[in-house]
C-alpha cells in the first residue's frame, strides 16, 4: 500500500538536503575527550560543550557508580509524588550555594527548563522582550506561553529600551542568553538590568555557556557582572562544562516555590535520573573547590585565539572560549571543516540560517582537555588549509 499521506517527508528531507541543511550525524567511538575516535580514526575534538573535561573525569564517574548503588538509575516518578530523592535536594542545596542565589530546582534538561520557566512566568496579555539571537529553547518556551513577544536586535540596548517603551501594560520578562554560542560574545547584562529596573520588567537570563567558564571559578554571567540579587531567574544547564544532562532554575525561594507548584515539566515529566544528578553534583563539588580547570580552560582559549590571529584569521567578536573561525560563505566553511577533518581535526562548519549569509564559520569549542600540543598541532592545520583556501 502506498503510504501518499507521508509523502511530504520525502519532499521535506530532499527540501533539506538541496539546501544543504541536511545534518550528517557522526558517532563517537567512545567518551568524549580532547581526542575521540569517529569511524576508527582519533581525531582532534573541537565540536563539543565539555569545557573542563566533566564529561569523562574519574571522580564524577567513581561518585556516579556509588550513588548508583545507593539510588538505583532511575527515579520511578515525576518530581512531585514519588521522584524526589534526596541526591536531587543535595544538588539544589549545592547549586544555590555555587551561584550565590537562595535556592534553585532541578530539571532534566536546559531546554526543559526553559521550557518550565517562562510559560510560568508569562501568560496571555503578558510580553516577552527577547534578543534576536536568543537559544531555540526560549523561543520554543515563549511560544507554549501565549504571551506577545518582541524582538530586540542583538545585545542592542537602546532597541531594548525602545520595545520596553512600547511594551503595553501586564507583566513584562525580559530574556537573553548570557553567552551566545555562536558568536562567544557576552551579553550586557548590566544594561539590560537597569533597563529593567527602570520599566519594572522581569529579568531572565540562560546560563548555558556561561556556567563553569565565565564568572569566579566558573560561577556564572551573574557573578561575572556582580549582579547578584538583582536578575530575577537564571536558567542553567548541566550538558556543557559541568559535562553531564540536566537544567536548573535558579532565583528567590519565592521564585523556586511558585514554579514547583505551576512548572509543567516539573509537575508531568519524571525526574532527572540518578546518575545525572550525581554526576553534576559531584561536577559542581570539583567546581566549588578549585577553579585550576576554568583558568586551564581561558589559558587554552587565550593561547589558540591569538594563534588563529596570528595567521590571518578572525575570530569575530569572541569573548570567551567560544572561537569562530570566520570564513564567509557556507560552502568554503564546509570544505574547510571537510579538509580539517581529513587532517584529524574534528570542527563543524556553521552557516546560513544558523549565522547570516556571508558570516559562515568553523566553530572551534576550546576544552581545558587540550594540551598545548594539541593546539599547535591544529593551528598548524588551520594554517595549511587557510592558505589553501587562499583565506590568508
Ligand atoms: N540554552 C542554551 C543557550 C543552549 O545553548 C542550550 C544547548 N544547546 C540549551 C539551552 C539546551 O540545554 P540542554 O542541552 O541541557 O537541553
Amino acid at each position: 500500500m502506498t503510504q501518499e499521506k507521508m509523502n511530504f517527508i520525502d519532499r521535506e528531507l530532499q527540501e533539506l538536503k538541496d539546501e544543504g541543511l541536511y545534518k550528517d550525524i557522526k558517532t563517537l567511538e567512545g567518551a568524549q575527550g580532547a581526542w575521540v575516535q569517529i569511524k576508527g580514526e582519533k581525531v582532534l575534538n573541537f565540536c563539543s560543550n565539555n569545557y573542563l573535561g566533566f564529561a569523562a573525569d574519574s571522580r564524577i564517574k567513581e561518585a556516579t557508580k556509588k550513588a548508583i548503588d545507593k539510588y538505583g538509575v532511575g527515579p520511578g516518578a515525576v518530581r512531585t509524588i514519588a521522584g524526589t530523592m534526596t541526591i536531587h535536594k543535595e544538588l539544589e542545596e549545592e547549586l544555590a550555594r555555587f551561584k550565590g542565589v537562595e535556592a534553585t530546582l532541578v530539571l532534566q534538561s536546559g531546554f526543559m527548563a526553559n521550557l518550565a520557566a517562562i510559560p510560568a512566568l508569562a501568560d496571555k496579555g503578558d510580553t516577552i522582550i527577547s534578543d534576536e539571537l536568543n537559544h531555540a529553547s526560549i523561543i520554543d518556551g515563549s511560544r507554549l506561553s501565549r504571551a506577545n513577544k518582541k524582538v530586540y536586535p542583538h545585545n542592542d540596548m537602546e532597541g531594548l529600551e525602545k520595545v520596553l517603551k512600547e511594551t503595553p501594560e501586564g507583566k513584562k520578562l525580559i530574556i537573553t542568553d548570557g553567552v551566545f554560542s555562536m558568536d562567544g560574545d557576552i551579553a550586557p547584562l548590566p544594561g539590560i538590568v537597569e533597563l529593567a529596573e527602570k520599566y519594572g520588567a522581569m529579568t531572565f537570563v540562560d546560563d548555558a555557556h556561561g556556567e563553569g567558564v565565565v564568572g569566579r571559578d566558573g560561577r556564572g554571567i551573574v557573578d561575572h557582572f556582580n549582579l547578584h540579587g538583582r536578575v530575577d531567574v537564571e536558567v542553567g544547564t548541566f550538558s556543557k562544562a559541568l559535562g553531564v544532562m540536566g537544567g536548573v532554575i535558579a532565583g528567590s525561594k519565592k521564585l523556586v516555590e511558585y514554579l514547583v507548584q505551576k512548572a509543567r515539566p516539573f509537575t508531568f515529566s519524571s525526574a532527572l535520573t540518578v546518575p545525572d544528578t550525581a554526576a553534576t553534583l559531584e561536577a559542581v563539588r570539583i567546581l566549588s573547590e578549585s577553579g585550576e580547570l576554568v583558568e586551564k580552560l581561558w589559558d587554552n582559549a587565550r593561547y589558540f585565539q591569538e594563534g588563529i590571529k596570528e595567521i590571518g584569521l578572525d575570530t569575530g567578536v569572541t569573548e570567551t572560549p567560544i572561537t569562530p573561525v570566520m570564513i564567509g560563505e557556507a560552502h568554503q566553511a564546509a570544505e574547510f571543516s571537510k579538509k580539517l577533518l581529513e587532517e584529524k581535526i574534528f570542527a563543524q562548519s556553521i552557516g546560513f540560517p544558523l549565522v547570516p549569509r556571508g558570516k559562515a564559520r568553523i566553530r572551534v569549542m576550546i576544552s581545558a582537555t587540550h594540551s598545548k600540543s594539541d593546539l599547535d598541532f591544529a593551528l598548524d592545520k588551520f594554517r595549511k588549509i587557510g592558505k589553501e583556501l587562499k583565506l590568508v
